[in-house]
């Protein structure tokens, strides 16, 4: 029997400031290819999908689609998705079913598990359309909590209980709590206003042997929700990491050491993080998870890491970011309008390499 091979096509949504995911995944050994799809992106990156399945991949099955987390941007395109192709399996959160679970934590004693299941379902539409569609189409869901396995792949994160009684709470979508985190949301808010209204801003500079990335940095709990998968195919570690932030990233450092994976050791192939901001990711946990960075740029790529980002995108992947991947050996190789592909042992089909970002002198300031 040969070895495995995979491809991972990450496709392009949006432009400008506007982004997402599209991400398909074939993997396994000639004639029994099983074929994954992590996020659709829009509906128009979800047609995209739809083709390049049937015409890079020859067939019309798609054995499992994953959403990584609610958000419009990565699920709106899966609905394309379940209506076009075969689909073998859903993997998505359901937040509406936790309702009840969670109803002590809110200001508000008058909400109750219905009402509360109904808020979020009209809060999250794309992924409650795309729960609604599955169950018309009899393809069964499943909610991807830590250790389930999806085909080769294995969830990393969200650990179930956290997701219910920690992240899902912050969701801004959940009414207010009593004992608010109000003010961090409001701060990010307020960040993300100020770097859309100051797009003249100076750049600082950056070397290779410091990082001006942040440590107290943080994204929302929609983001931390995101599903992370983990595989190795042929032997070569795979990540894919949706929207999460810093607090997901160290809880998947953690339980892969506990279970005696080292992930900068077996990757080879990484996501980089909510399209590259600079909110989800800090020195010391891509320490844990990518590795130590380099003491001098040696030209030597171990790994690859993908990232969709808007074609013009002037936020997206942010420069010190690119700069922290590279550091650590990865060529980063950003979407940018185009479908970007890694195979590995697999049939070739006329693509070319894809080409990295260069390592930036100068990043954008942080004020
Ligand atoms: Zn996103």
């Amino acid at each position: 029997m040969s070895e495995q091979g995979y491809e991972i096509d990450f496709l392009p949504v949006g432009s400008g400031e506007r982004s997402g995911d599209a991400i398909a995944v074939r993997y396994g050994v000639p004639g029994s290819y099983k074929v994954m799809v992590y996020d659709g992106g829009t509906k128009e990156s979800g047609q995209a999908l739809v083709n390049h399945i049937k015409k890079h991949y020859q067939t019309n099955r798609v054995d499992y689609v994953v959403n990584s987390h609610p958000d419009a941007d990565h699920a709106s395109g899966l609905s394309v998705v379940l209506e076009q192709l075969e689909v073998g399996q859903l993997w998505m959160h359901r937040p509406w079913n936790h309702s009840q679970k969670i109803l002590d934590y809110f200001k508000d004693g008058r909400i109750t598990d219905e009402s509360l299941a109904e808020r979020l379902k009209t809060k999250m539409t794309a992924a409650h359309a795309l729960e609604e569609l599955a169950t018309k189409k009899g393809i069964p869901i499943f909610e991807p909590f830590r250790g389930a396995s999806i085909g080769d792949f294995v969830v990393l994160s969200p650990e179930q209980n956290w997701y219910v009684h920690t992240l899902l709470p912050e969701f801004e979508k959940s009414p207010e709590q009593k004992k608010q985190a109000t003010d961090a949301a409001l701060g990010l808010m307020l960040k993300a206003f100020a770097e859309a209204a100051g797009k003249a801003v100076s750049m600082i500079a950056e070397h290779w042997g410091i990082e001006t990335l942040r440590e107290d940095v943080e994204t929302s709990a929609e983001n931390e929700s995101s599903v992370i998968l983990f595989g190795q195919i042929g032997g070569r570690g795979i990540l894919l990491t949706g929207d999460a932030g810093i607090r997901a990233l160290n809880a998947i450092a953690t339980y892969a050491e506990s279970k005696g994976v080292s992930l900068p050791a077996s990757l080879h192939f990484v996501q980089v993080p909510h399209h590259g901001s600079r909110h989800n990711v800090s020195t010391s946990v891509l320490d844990r998870i990518i590795g130590p960075r380099k003491a001098t740029n040696d030209g030597i790529v171990a790994k690859t890491a993908f990232v969709s980002a808007g074609k013009g995108s002037s936020t997206h992947p942010r420069k010190a970011v690119v700069n922290a991947f590279i550091r650590r050996g990865a060529v980063v190789v950003p979407t940018q309008g185009e479908a970007k592909c890694l195979p590995h042992n697999m049939p070739n089909r006329g693509w070319g390499p894809a080409i990295g970002l260069t390592f930036s002198n100068e990043v954008e300031p942080w004020d």
